[in-house]
Parts: C-alpha cells; structure tokens; sequence
C-alpha cells in the first residue's frame, strides 16, 4: 500500500543525509521522526520529532516504530539486531539483508562475486601470516581494510613491497582486528552509480559520477563521468542486478574503479543516499532523496534524467565557514548541514555548480 500524504517516516541517523532525506520528504506533504542519539543533530533541525535514543536501544526502536509508517536510515552501521527487529514491528526499507552485506567487507565481497558483479581479488586477514601469504599471491601490494566500521578511507593501510619488518609494524595496528587484503588497483578514474528500486521491482539509475578523493574523503563528484557508453551502462546494469538480488527498495550506491583497460570492478556498495549522489539536488528534477522517499513510500519512482552538467565539491571542516560569502558561489547551489562544531575532515557542506549539458555524454 502507497504511503498517504501526511504520513509519517521515521529514519535511523540525524546527519546530513537523514537531513537530506526529511528534506525530500516534507516537500513531498510527510512528516519525519529522528532517531539519534545526539541532541541538535543536523536530521532534527529539519524534522517533526526527534527520539533521542542509541541506535540499538530497544525502547527507541519501539517508539520509533510505533510512530512511523515507513522506516529507513541514513548509514550502514545501523546494527543488524534493531533492522531485524523494526523489520517484525513495522515497514524497514532498504532490506535488512543489504545492511548486513555492506557491514562486512568480506561477506560483502563473496555476494558480489557471487551475483557476476566482479570485485578486485581479495583475501581474508586474521592474521599476521595471513597478511604475508596474501601480499605475496599479489607480488607484495595491497590494501588492508578492516572488514567492519570504515569510512572515508579509515581503517586502511597500503602495502607496496615493503620488507617483513615494515609490514609487522603496519599491521601491529590491526593485529586482533578481521580484515581483507585486497589487491592494489592502478585504477583510471572511480565512478559511482545511485539507482533507485521501487516495492514492485522497477529501477531507475542517475548518470554515473566521476569521484575524486583528496585525503581519503570524497573531494568532488563529476557530471558526466567522462567514461563511454559501454561503461556506463555496464555500471548501471551492475547496480541493477545486485540490486535485484537483495530486492532491494529505496536508493542504493555502487562505487567502481574503471580499469586503465575500460574493464569495471565494483569497489563498494552502500544501501542509502550517498555524497557521490548530492548533485543530483542541482542536476536533475528529482533528486536522489526525493526518490528513495518516493520508492520507500510505495509511490511511483521519479524521472532519474538530468538537465545540466554538474560537478559537486564537500566542504570538510573550517572550508565550510565562509564559503557562504565568496562570490564564486554565489551561482552554485549551496547547502550546509547545520554542524555546530566543524573539525578537521568532518563533512560540513557541499556545493554544485551546474552548467548546460554536454549532449550524449554519460
Ligand atoms: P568511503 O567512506 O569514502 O566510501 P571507505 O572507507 O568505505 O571510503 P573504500 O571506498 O573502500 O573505503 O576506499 C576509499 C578509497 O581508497 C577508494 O575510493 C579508492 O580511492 C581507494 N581504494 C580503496 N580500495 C582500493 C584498492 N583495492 N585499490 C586501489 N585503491 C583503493
Ligand atoms: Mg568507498
């Protein structure tokens, strides 16, 4: 059943993109209920209620459940327990199933290979002999990521041939911590692809964006993503099957690396509205917000087209604090998140400048 105007949604997590999200969907007439431990979050601001309770609290989740008639989120760390848990009591989009996935590099990994969605290769680290017969299968480089828990590029270390001492001392930080050695890709370019999934099964992808990251976080978003059709719509079909697969509903993610040789690895996948989709606020008449309200609420998704050619730059840390004044963004579209207190790497903004759109190109 399609969700009435007027009806409620309750989303897990007061940052930017929950911020986002009770955005979309106040302009779409619902209302939106918080859950959020932290008081004044950037998601309250914007919201009709605020339940100020951890992630895992049970009393939280009751409330929020009785409260809402729909109930997403807004990361991944969402814990397993409390998706499941909602998912007995009332309506949970996207599918648990796709938190658990993305929550382990590793289990996240097999089910991607598993679906035809190739990833780079990959090995289980628990140990430090692990490490070493894993960097040895890949002549000596690597990256090691923690299997759980990590976000703009935290929880990594990279290996390039360094000697057995070297690699001891790096891993010293992640002994007793399960991670993956993945294989170190010369990549070209990374693109990602944000694509919506309605109840009844039907997908609508955005253009794929070119990603720059500068010190681990996403620097900026690049519309079109400058890689050829061939590409472009392999990623979307990607993105689609694996999307299928977990019958998934709302906005879901999918970072590839573009290999010199054009070939396509998927790097990640995250079941929400995502950064490397924040343009499509400026570039297109539905943004990826509007559609994961619209796909969660039962209504028909939204035109994915976009009518400008665009490119998104984060705001991290003291960057955010007079970038409201310069002239050379008075023409791009500014939005700030509310963060009282801005630290070094912390998101606190972005901005999209739009341009006429280059025609054909994805
Ligand atoms: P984010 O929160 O930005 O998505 P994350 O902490 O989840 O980051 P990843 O996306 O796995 O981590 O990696 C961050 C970045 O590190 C990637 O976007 C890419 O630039 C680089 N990177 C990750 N894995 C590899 C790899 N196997 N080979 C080469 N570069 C990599
Ligand atoms: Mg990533």
């Amino acid at each position: 059943m399609a969700l009435q105007q007027g009806a409620t949604i309750g989303i897990i997590g007061g940052g930017q993109l929950g911020r986002m999200l009770a955005m979309a969907a106040a302009r779409l007439g619902f209302r939106t209920c918080i859950l959020e431990p932290g008081k004044d979050c950037p998601a309250a601001q914007v919201a009709n209620s605020h339940f100020e309770y951890a992630y895992d609290d049970e009393a939280g989740l009751q409330a929020l459940a009785r409260a809402s008639d729909v109930v997403t989120y807004e990361f991944e760390n969402v814990p397993v327990a409390a998706a499941r848990m909602l998912e007995k009591q009332c309506v949970l989009y996207p599918p648990s199933r796709a938190l658990e996935l993305s929550q382990d590099r590793l289990i996240e990994k097999d089910f991607l290979n598993e679906c035809g969605a190739k990833t780079a290769g990959y090995f289980n680290v628990e140990n430090i002999g692990d490490l070493l017969s894993a960097l040895e299968a890949f002549d000596g480089s690597g990256v090691l990521k923690t299997r759980r828990f990590g976000y703009d590029g935290k929880g990594q270390a990279r290996f390039n041939r360094n000697s057995e001492t070297e690699i001891g001392d790096i891993y010293r930080e992640f002994d007793g911590t399960a991670c993956v050695l993945e294989e170190l890709i010369d990549f070209e370019r990374e693109i990602s692809v944000i694509a919506a999934r309605d109840r009844s099964g039907n997908f609508c992808a955005y253009d794929p964006a070119w990603n720059v990251h500068r010190e681990g976080i996403l620097h900026t978003s690049t519309i079109p993503a400058g890689v050829s059709q061939s590409v472009a719509d392999t990623a979307i079909e990607t993105s689609h099957r694996i999307m299928d697969e977990l019958s998934y509903v709302g906005v879901m993610a999918t970072e590839y690396f573009v290999t010199c040789d054009g070939s396509l690895l998927v790097n990640e996948i995250a079941p929400r509205v995502h950064n490397s989709g924040h343009w499509t606020e400026a570039g297109c008449l539905v943004s990826q917000f509007e559609q994961h309200i619209r796909a969660i609420a039962g209504w028909p998704l939204g035109d994915g087209l976009r009518h400008s050619d665009c490119v998104m730059e984060n705001l991290i840390g003291a960057e955010a604090e007079s970038a409201h004044l310069k002239q050379e963004n008075a023409a791009a579209m500014l939005h700030l998140y509310g963060k009282k207190e801005s630290r070094p790497g912390r998101k606190m903004g972005h901005f999209t400048r739009v341009g006429p759109m280059q025609k054909n190109l994805k």
